[in-house]
C-alpha cells in the first residue's frame, strides 16, 4: 500500500479484542516513522500538550471534517527505540465497542504511509529490530492465547526467556565443540591430538538434554491444547447431567458449541489446569434410522480423534449387553475409562461385575460421589498429570527443530563408529547448530519469519 518516503510502512491495528458493546477501552497501536504524524493529523489536543516520548496526551479524533469528534481519547506516545518495536509507537486508547474504534482506526489507516498491520506483524518487527527474542515472541502469543492457568504460567516461563537461555546454551556447547572440529580439520598438525571420545560424550549429553525438552513439550502440548475426552453411554445413563457437574466444577465453562451434528456437543472445561474438549456423543447408539446413521458415524470419527473415551453406564442396571456393544466400538487405540454412574442408587459396596473388570470408577453425577476419583483417573489415562516438574515447554515448532538437532547429533555416533575423518563430523554439527539456530531465532530466513507470525493475531 502507501509508501512513506524513508524506512518501512507504518502499521496500524487494533490491539485488544474487539466485540460489540464490550470493554470499556480499546488501544489501537500504530508503529512506524508516520505514526506520531497520522495521529497528531486526526486528533485534537486541547491546551499545552506536550509531543513526547512517554507521556499521555488527552484528546479528541476528529472525523475527515475536522469538526465531528469520533472519540474523546488517550494518546501514549513511545518514540524510537523505547518501545514495543524499537520504532515510534503511538497507541490511541479510545472507548471499547466496535464502531468508533473503527471510526478512528480507518481515520488512522487513511493517513499517507500508514497501512493495516500483517498479523504478528509488531511482533515481527520487535523481532527484526533486536527488541525481543524470537522465542519470547512466541511465548507472549501463548500467553494470549492460553487457556487454562498452568498454559499461562508455562507461557511465562517462556516470555522470561527460559526457552531462549536453554537453547542458546546448548547451542553454544555445540558450537565449541565445532570450533575444536574445525582447527583440527584445517591444522590438525599443529594442534595437540583432538580427544573423540570427550567430543562425542559432549554431543550425546547435549543431545540427552535435547530429548529431555521434546518430552517435556509433549507434556506441555496437553495443558497448552488441552485434551479431547468423548462421553458415551446408552441413553439416560447420566451423560448430561456429568457433564454439567463437570462444567460446574471449576466455572470455567466457555462455550456450549452445537457439534456438527445434532448428536455431538462439544463443551470446554478446565480440570486441574487442563483444557478440556467434552465431546458428548449422545446419538452413538445402534439404529437403522439412515439420518442417525449418519451422526453415528459422526461420533465414530469423534470417538477416534478423542485422546480418552468415557464410556459411562448405569450402575442400578447393571452392565448391559447394550454397553457391552459401545464398548466394542471404541477404537483400540484410544484409552477408555469404564465409569458406573448412579452409585447413589446402586449402593457403594455392590462391586459391578464387567465382562472381565470391575467398573474403573463409581459415580454419582446427581450427588457428586467419585468425581474427584474420575477427574484424577481422567488426567492420569492421558498422561496429563504433572507433577509440577514441568517447567519449561517447548511449542511445536520449536520441538520439530530440537528433534532435528537430536537427530543430527545422533548421527555423529554413526560416524564415529564408522571412524570417518573429522569434517564429516562437522556436517552433522552444524545442522545441529543450525537447528537450534532457529529455535532461537540466530539462524532464520525471512520467510521463515513470516510463516512463524502469520499464526499470531492481528494487533500483536
Ligand atoms: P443422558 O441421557 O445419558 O444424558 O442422561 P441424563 O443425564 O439426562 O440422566 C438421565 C436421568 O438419570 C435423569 O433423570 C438424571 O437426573 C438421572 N441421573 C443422572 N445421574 C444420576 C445419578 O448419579 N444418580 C441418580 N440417582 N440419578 C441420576
Amino acid at each position: 500500500m502507501s509508501e512513506s518516503s524513508s524506512g518501512p510502512d507504518t502499521i496500524a491495528a487494533v490491539a485488544t479484542a474487539v466485540a460489540p458493546g464490550q470493554g470499556g477501552i480499546a488501544v489501537i497501536r500504530l508503529s512506524g516513522p508516520q505514526a506520531q504524524a497520522a495521529v497528531r493529523a486526526v486528533t485534537r489536543i486541547p491546551g499545552p500538550q506536550l509531543w513526547e516520548s512517554h507521556r499521555v496526551l488527552y484528546g479528541h479524533v476528529l472525523a475527515a471534517d475536522g469538526e465531528e469528534r469520533i472519540d474523546e481519547v488517550l494518546l501514549l506516545l513511545m518514540l524510537a527505540p523505547r518501545s514495543f518495536t524499537a520504532e515510534d509507537v503511538v497507541e490511541i486508547h479510545c472507548h471499547g465497542g466496535v464502531i468508533a474504534v473503527q471510526r478512528v482506526l480507518a481515520r488512522v489507516l487513511e493517513q499517507p504511509g500508514v497501512r493495516r498491520a500483517l498479523p504478528g506483524e509488531f511482533s515481527q518487527r520487535a523481532v527484526l529490530n533486536g527488541r525481543l527474542d524470537l522465542t519470547r515472541a512466541e511465548a507472549i502469543s501463548d500467553l494470549v492465547a492460553a487457556r487454562s492457568q498452568r498454559a499461562a504460567q508455562l507461557a511465562m516461563a517462556g516470555v522470561d526467556g527460559g526457552i531462549q537461555q536453554r537453547i542458546t546454551a546448548l547451542r553454544e556447547r555445540l558450537l565449541d565443540q565445532l570450533s575444536e572440529l574445525e582447527a583440527r580439520v584445517d591444522f590438525e598438525e599443529d594442534l595437540p591430538p583432538l580427544d573423540g571420545a570427550a567430543l562425542l560424550a559432549e554431543l550425546q549429553a547435549v543431545r540427552a538434554q535435547l530429548l529431555q525438552l521434546v518430552a517435556d513439550a509433549e507434556r506441555g502440548a496437553v495443558l497448552r491444547s488441552g485434551l479431547r475426552v468423548a462421553l458415551v453411554g446408552r441413553p439416560n445413563v447420566g451423560k448430561s447431567s456429568l457433564l454439567n457437574r463437570l462444567s460446574r466444577r471449576e466455572r470455567a465453562i466457555v462455550t456450549d458449541l452445537p457439534g456438527t451434528t445434532r448428536d455431538l456437543l462439544e463443551s470446554e472445561i478446565v480440570l486441574e489446569g487442563v483444557p478440556i474438549t467434552l465431546l458428548d456423543t449422545a446419538g452413538i447408539r445402534a439404529t437403522s434410522d439412515a439420518v442417525e446413521q449418519l451422526g453415528i458415524a459422526r461420533s465414530h470419527d469423534a470417538l477416534a480423534s478423542a485422546d480418552l473415551v468415557l464410556l459411562l453406564f448405569d450402575l442400578s442396571a447393571g452392565w448391559t449387553p447394550e454397553d457391552e456393544a459401545l464398548r466394542q466400538r471404541i477404537p483400540a487405540a484410544v484409552p477408555h475409562l469404564l465409569v458406573g454412574n448412579k452409585v447413589d442408587l446402586a449402593g457403594t459396596d455392590t462391586p459391578v461385575r464387567l465382562t472381565g473388570s470391575a467398573a474403573d470408577i463409581r459415580l454419582s453425577a446427581s450427588t457428586g460421589a467419585g468425581e474427584a476419583e474420575l477427574v484424577q483417573a481422567m488426567l492420569e489415562r492421558c498422561g496429563a498429570l504433572t507433577d509440577g516438574s514441568l517447567l519449561l515447554s517447548l511449542n511445536q515448532r520449536q520441538a520439530d527443530l530440537a528433534q532435528e538437532a537430536a537427530d543430527a547429533l545422533a548421527r555423529s555416533d554413526q560416524v564415529a563408529t564408522e571412524g570417518l575423518p573429522w569434517d564429516f563430523w562437522t556436517i552433522d554439527l552444524r545442522q545441529a547448530i543450525h537447528s537450534l539456530g532457529e529455535i532461537t531465532g540466530e539462524e532464520l530466513t525471512e520467510s521463515v519469519l513470516d510463516r512463524i507470525f502469520s499464526r499470531f493475531c492481528i494487533g500483536k
